[in-house]
């Protein structure tokens, strides 16, 4: 905005070079930038009254590369989501087939304790 055009001499973030007061001026977080200047980090075209999205390194990237790339981070969590699903089936099924194998051996103990009471009774 116009109005809250710095009177001091300010550099462009990008490029360094002095605003003249015909220069166009996109502010950000006390930084001043060319609206030419002000670009998207992954396609280059300009963000300048568009909106953006900041990313590290005093970076910032369109709606449109950031949507693009928005998927594929997506699919990466689905796929970590399908991952822990597998992982707790997996243990699921571990922990069924392992208290099946010790309620088998009970019983098998039940068996043997109730053959030999029944040994022991047929003796007396
Ligand atoms: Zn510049
Ligand atoms: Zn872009």
């Amino acid at each position: 905005m116009a109005a809250n055009r710095p009177l001091s001499k300010t550099f462009c973030e990008v490029c360094g070079q002095v605003f003249t007061p015909r220069d166009a001026m996109q502010t950000y977080q006390n930084r001043y930038f060319h609206p030419h200047c002000f670009c998207c980090a992954s396609c280059g075209n300009s963000i300048a009254g568009k909106p953006f999205y900041p990313k590290p390194n005093n970076q910032f990237q369109c709606e449109n590369c950031n949507n693009a790339l928005a998927p594929v981070y997506e699919k990466k969590q689905q796929q970590r989501v399908y991952l822990i699903i597998f992982f707790f089936v997996l243990v699921v099924v571990f922990v069924i087939k392992r208290f099946n194998r010790v309620q088998k051996q009970n019983d098998f103990k039940n068996d043997i304790i109730t053959a030999t009471v029944f040994g022991t009774n047929s003796l007396f």
